[in-house]
């Protein structure tokens, strides 16, 4: 069967419930995932090589499913990444994050202000992909990743082995305080944690709502900070001299969560802004 008609059946019926540009994207990483087809083959019509009984993966995005779920990975900055149901897909506004921190630390280790192998922690790491980004791409550093969720440190796990990269994956439930004297210290603190609120719901989108973890996207309506507090208390006590802290924000909160890193004593904090030029991220020097 011809490909380009394979391209333009797909696209139809997925354009029923996903505007164009997503449409055209999901059709892509479908066959790409399924058939090993790229833009190229499609371009050219090349023959499929394989037939492609395709209803019941149509009847799942047209539930909403994400994309992602359906064919198992995703890509972030540049790697392969294992998803499930257990963990958050990553987001383009995370990959942002970890550009910052590379960026961040190349310029402190220039001016010798922070170990050229420095040691750090990412609290909530989901898929990994914070952890194992920075690990890649920071020669020599040591790198530990908390999570409360053991199947969401099982596909990090995979994801690190996939990547092939050593991260140290501890099962962390980080609001519960009496844990933090334990804990060592490090001297680039991340995050990227739940921070959406209840109320904030019926702005979601389906794909995003109905199939990823509550777990890892929702804060109480009462406390929506209550990550960055910890966050935060811990990073004071337990970042080097120098050391930094970045963590992923709701857009909502750049002010209130940058006042609660000066309320700690934090030399200087930035409210960063994502691509879309929403506020996105905190970076706090100590
Ligand atoms: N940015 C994500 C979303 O909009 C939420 C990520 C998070 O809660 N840490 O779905």
């Amino acid at each position: 069967m011809s490909t380009k008609k394979i391209f333009q059946e797909l696209f139809s019926e997925i354009n029923a419930v996903y505007d164009e540009n997503e449409a055209k994207s999901i059709v892509y990483l479908l066959l790409e995932h399924f058939q090993g087809i790229s833009k190229t083959d499609i371009l050219l019509d090349n023959p499929l090589k394989k037939a492609f009984d395709y209803q019941e993966i149509i009847h799942r995005i047209k539930q909403h499913e994400p994309v992602q779920y359906i064919i198992g990975e995703t890509e972030f900055y540049g790697r392969i990444f294992k998803v499930s149901p257990a963990t958050l897909i990553p987001r383009p506004e995370t990959e942002e994050l970890v550009e910052l921190t590379i960026h961040t630390f190349q310029d402190l280790a220039k001016k010798q202000l922070i170990p050229s192998s420095p040691k750090i922690l990412d609290i909530g790491t989901g898929t990994g992909c914070i952890a194992i980004s920075t690990a890649a791409n920071i020669q020599d550093s040591v790198v530990t990743a908390f999570d409360i969720s053991e199947e969401a440190l099982k596909m990090a796990k995979q994801n690190a082995l996939l990547n092939e990269v050593n991260v140290n994956f501890e099962k962390v439930d980080f609001l519960d305080e009496s844990v933090h004297d334990t804990l060592p210290v490090f001297d680039i603190i991340l995050s990227n944690p739940p921070y959406v609120m209840n109320l904030e719901k019926q702005e979601m989108e389906h794909h995003v709502l109905d199939f990823e973890p509550h777990l890892a996207l929702f804060v109480e309506d009462e406390n929506p900070l209550i990550f960055y507090k910890a966050i935060a208390k811990f990073a004071k006590k337990h970042l080097t001299e120098n050391g930094f802290c970045i963590v992923e924000i709701n857009q909502a909160f750049g002010t209130e969560t940058a006042d609660l890193f000066w309320k700690e004593g934090f030399k200087s904090v930035e409210v960063i802004k994502d691509f879309f030029g929403k506020d996105r991220m905190v970076k706090a020097l100590l």
